[in-house]
């Protein structure tokens, strides 16, 4: 604890910078959902989830254009196109779009054509990108590396921050350990921990912490329920046909309750 101390002292005098984004903001304080595909595979479904989004006061949508997969002959994404089907969408539907990065060579386009960078668990440990983030002033959420603990996740957020970038949001979405029924296992203790020391919005990913749609709804309302100051999830509207993790995307319909009860136990708890 003597040295996450250390770490903790550092990383509150960064003092974090409200995201304000098309008049929408994230505060740790405050409750946000990010919604949408794992990722983007047409224009009409896209435009289907972001209407829906309007619709029931989510204002945060998720998409993913280049993706790092485990299996190169799995599907990767569809670049450049999906950024600009995200741009048009959300300009029409008043969201801000959040979307990976995954090299530092989309890095020039994505802070013209995306909102807020995702930096995704493989590249918690690439320095040289977060290093480069820092500098570039955008937005970031950054999750935790699926093998990382709390203290390296910090010292990497460090990288960013040491920058002059304290627009970032911390990113729980499970952590590697001997059990395989999911396909992570939720570091849950993360988010009160993180709530009480560092004074940045922290928020949880019940997707990939879990991988399977059925337990999204109950670990999403208790991530809130532990004082998130958020959640990421994916959803479409038919989840059985997405190209990519299909197993743990929600339909709509849940994405509404999962917001509106996430709301009320908001209200109760904070
Ligand atoms: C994602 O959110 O799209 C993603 C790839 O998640 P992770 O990096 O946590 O696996
Ligand atoms: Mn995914």
């Amino acid at each position: 604890m003597k040295k996450l101390e250390k770490i903790i002292e550092r990383i509150v005098d960064y003092k974090y910078e409200t995201i304000r984004i098309k008049g929408h903001s994230i505060n740790p304080d405050d409750f946000t959902i990010i919604a949408g595909p794992c990722t983007i595979e047409n224009r009409e479904s896209l435009e289907e989830i972001a209407l829906h989004l309007n619709s029931i006061g989510i204002n945060f949508m998720r998409g993913g254009a280049y993706k790092l997969r485990t299996s190169p002959q799995d599907f990767a994404g569809l670049g450049s196109i999906a950024f600009d089907w995200l741009g048009t969408i959300s300009e029409k539907y008043n969201l801000v779009t959040v979307s990976e990065i995954t090299d530092s060579s989309h890095l020039d386009e994505m802070m013209e054509k995306v909102d807020i960078l995702l930096v995704g668990t493989r590249n918690m440990l690439n320095y040289p990108l977060l290093t480069q983030i820092g500098k570039s002033g955008k937005p970031v959420i950054l999750k935790r590396g699926m093998s990382s603990t709390v203290e390296e996740w910090l010292l990497a957020s460090e990288y960013i921050l040491s920058e002059g970038n304290s627009r970032l949001i911390y990113c729980e979405r499970g952590i590697r350990t001997f059990d395989s029924i999911t396909r992570n296992t939720y570091d849950i203790s993360a988010i009160p921990l993180l709530r009480k020391y560092i004074p940045f919005p922290i928020i949880g990913d019940p997707s990939h912490a879990t991988g399977l749609r059925e337990l999204i709804k109950p670990v999403s309302l208790a991530t809130v329920a532990a004082g998130a100051s958020g959640l990421l999830i994916e959803a479409h509207p038919t989840p059985e046909l997405v190209k990519v993790d299909s197993r743990q995307t929600i339909d709509l319909k849940t994405l509404t309750e999962i917001n509106q009860l996430s709301g009320e136990i908001k209200k109760i708890l904070y």
